[in-house]
Order: structure tokens, then C-alpha cells, then sequence
């Protein structure tokens, strides 16, 4: 086993959303998972991350249900897994809640060695650990206003997120997804931790926004945020983005966000289905055109990977996986 900062493959990919690469990411695991589960998801504390616990072969099954669509990886369901909430809220010791996220890329693996055994001349899929904010683990919708940066020390910040990291660095996934990141402070202290503690691990690094268009769900211009986070830490980031926000947003959010650079930026959207979240209402509808609608004009843009977030499922991922290939085909651009 690799000690904590040594990542296993993410070497063999060198061209992960680099140059003429596109990659298909997974959707909504919570979505998903719905499909295997009986007991509700959204609104629990633990939100998807309970299964690892009490339905382990629902997870795999959800992973499995991504490759199966035509996702190049999957991510880990451990958004909203933390040392803190699994100790509460499990009852497990700090030491088993450790082991619990480690057992979240174990499942993933599962679900790769399967997905091959029955395609075998699939194209290994990668293993991405998911990194939610520190916003989403006080529940309370934070991880889409990043209110709590403003009170919260980057070190408070800092310490909550270290031990889930070297889990799921121990556990062997490929690289890291830093999602739904809300602030400034938070992105660059993640951006600065991979440097100074991770030296051998890749990560992408997207936001969660505002609805205007052009900031991070903080209020911080977008695309200044982006790209100063991109030249913080270029050798190990390998996109930055933005994720569970309505489509409609992007292309104001991403477009020109490369214009002057001499080094542009890999860029990495997964929006959700186009329904806000709030606490009181839940989901309600505010984009009406399907996620997969705007796949083409994305990668016009010259967007690299794209998935989908809350409320996107396999069918969406195949939907876009769909749009991926006509648009090559279109442009003359073979798979890497
Ligand atoms: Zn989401």
C-alpha cells in the first residue's frame, strides 16, 4: 500500500483533461443510489454517506449503474463523510469512522473490478475521492453561500478536512475531486494543503456559485478566483470548474475564462438537473432544458470534463456520454 500522498495510477493518465482529452464523470450519486435504496436520502445528516455503512452493495451497484452509462470514473461517495459526522451520528469510534471512509474507495474498486469482468476491453475507469466542503458538514445549505467563511479560520477548516484526505489517499483513489468549494479561502488552503502534504496527488478543484452568473457562491469574482487557484498549484490540479449549479450558469461562468493565458486552464463542469436546493423547499425547478442539451456549445468552449451533480442520474450521464461522441465525431477528434 502507498502511504498517504503517494497516489497509486494517476500517472498513468497524464493526459487526464489535458489537450484534446474529453472525460464523461459520473452524476449524482444521491440520485442514483435512489434507484437501490428504500430509506429516504436527501435530508439525512449523513445524506448518501449512511450507505456505506448500513448498504454497502447499494453503492457499488450505484457506481457500477455510472460505468454501465459510459463514465470514464467515478467518485467516491464521501461528500458529506467526515471523521466528525460519522462518530456522532454511527457511533463509531474515530478509528472505524477513518476506516469507514477508506471503505468507500474499497467499494469503489469493487465496482471497477466488476464493471471489467463484464467489459472486459472497457477502458479502466478511474477512481476520483470526493472532497466536499467544510460548509456542507454543518448542514445547513453553507456549501451554497460559503457564509461560514467569513467566521470560520481556514485552520478550523484545515483540520476538519486533513484526516478524510489521507483516507482516501490510503484507500487508493486515483486523485481527488475538491467540490462544491464555495469560497476563495477554502480553495486556496485546499490548493496550498495538496502541495505542502499531498505532493504526489492530482485533484480538480470546482465551485459551488452564485446565481448571477459570474461569482463563487461567496460573492468572489469567478474566473479571477479560478485562475488564481490554478496558478497556485498548476502541476497537481488537473482542472478547475464549477459543479452543482443550474446549466443555464456555465457558459457565463466558464466562457473567455482562458483568453490571454498562455497556459489555459483544463476546465471540468457538473452542473445538477437545473433544480436549486434550499433547506425549507428542498429541490425546485429553475432550467428547463435538459443537461445534455448543452454538452455540444460546452465543448465548443473547450470544456474537458463534464458530468452532473444533484439530481442527474445514469440515464443523464449516458444522455451526455451520447452528445460526447456525436460532438467528436462532428469535429474529428478520436478518444485519447
Ligand atoms: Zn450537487
Amino acid at each position: 500500500m502507498a502511504p498517504p500522498g503517494i497516489s497509486s495510477s494517476s500517472e498513468e493518465n497524464p493526459n487526464f483533461l489535458q489537450s484534446k482529452n474529453i472525460v464523461v464523470l459520473d452524476g449524482g450519486f444521491a440520485t442514483q443510489l435512489s434507484c437501490h435504496v428504500s430509506q429516504p436520502i436527501d435530508g439525512d445528516v449523513l445524506w448518501s454517506a449512511r450507505f456505506l455503512a448500513s448498504d454497502p452493495e447499494a453503492v457499488i451497484d450505484t457506481h457500477i449503474d455510472f460505468l454501465r452509462a459510459g463514465a470514464d470514473l467515478i467518485i467516491t461517495n464521501t461528500y458529506q463523510a467526515s471523521i466528525g459526522l460519522f462518530v456522532k451520528h454511527l457511533n463509531l469510534t474515530e478509528e472505524e469512522a477513518y476506516a469507514l471512509i477508506k471503505k468507500s474507495v474499497e467499494l469503489a474498486h469493487t465496482a471497477v473490478e466488476r464493471y471489467l469482468q463484464e467489459f472486459p476491453d472497457a477502458k479502466k475507469p478511474l477512481i476520483v475521492g470526493s472532497v466536499g466542503p467544510y460548509g456542507a458538514s454543518l448542514h445547513d445549505g453553507s456549501e451554497y453561500t460559503g457564509a461560514y467563511a467569513s467566521s470560520t479560520p481556514v485552520e478550523t477548516m484545515k483540520a476538519w478536512h486533513v484526516p478524510r484526505i489521507d483516507a482516501l489517499i490510503e484507500g487508493g483513489v486515483d486523485l481527488l475531486a475538491i467540490e462544491t468549494i464555495p469560497c476563495r479561502a477554502e480553495a486556496e488552503m485546499l490548493v496550498n494543503l495538496l502541495k505542502d502534504k499531498y505532493p504526489q496527488t492530482k485533484a480538480w478543484l470546482a465551485f459551488s456559485v452564485a446565481q448571477d452568473g459570474k461569482s463563487t457562491a461567496f460573492g468572489e469574482p469567478f474566473q479571477e478566483t479560478a485562475r488564481a487557484c490554478y496558478d497556485l498549484n498548476p502541476d497537481q490540479l488537473v482542472a478547475v470548474g464549477v459543479n452543482c449549479t443550474a446549466p443555464r450558469l456555465i457558459e457565463s461562468l466558464v466562457d473567455g475564462i482562458n483568453v490571454g493565458r498562455s497556459t489555459p486552464i483544463p476546465i471540468v463542469v457538473y452542473p445538477n438537473s437545473g433544480e436549486s436546493y434550499n433547506v425549507e423547499m428542498g429541490f425546485t425547478k429553475t432550467d428547463c432544458a435538459p443537461l445534455s442539451s448543452y454538452v455540444a456549445k460546452w465543448l465548443d468552449m473547450g470544456v474537458k470534463g463534464i458530468g452532473g451533480c444533484c439530481r442527474t442520474g445514469a440515464e443523464d450521464i449516458k444522455a451526455i456520454k451520447r452528445e460526447v461522441e456525436k460532438w467528436r465525431i462532428q469535429n474529428n477528434v478520436s478518444e485519447v
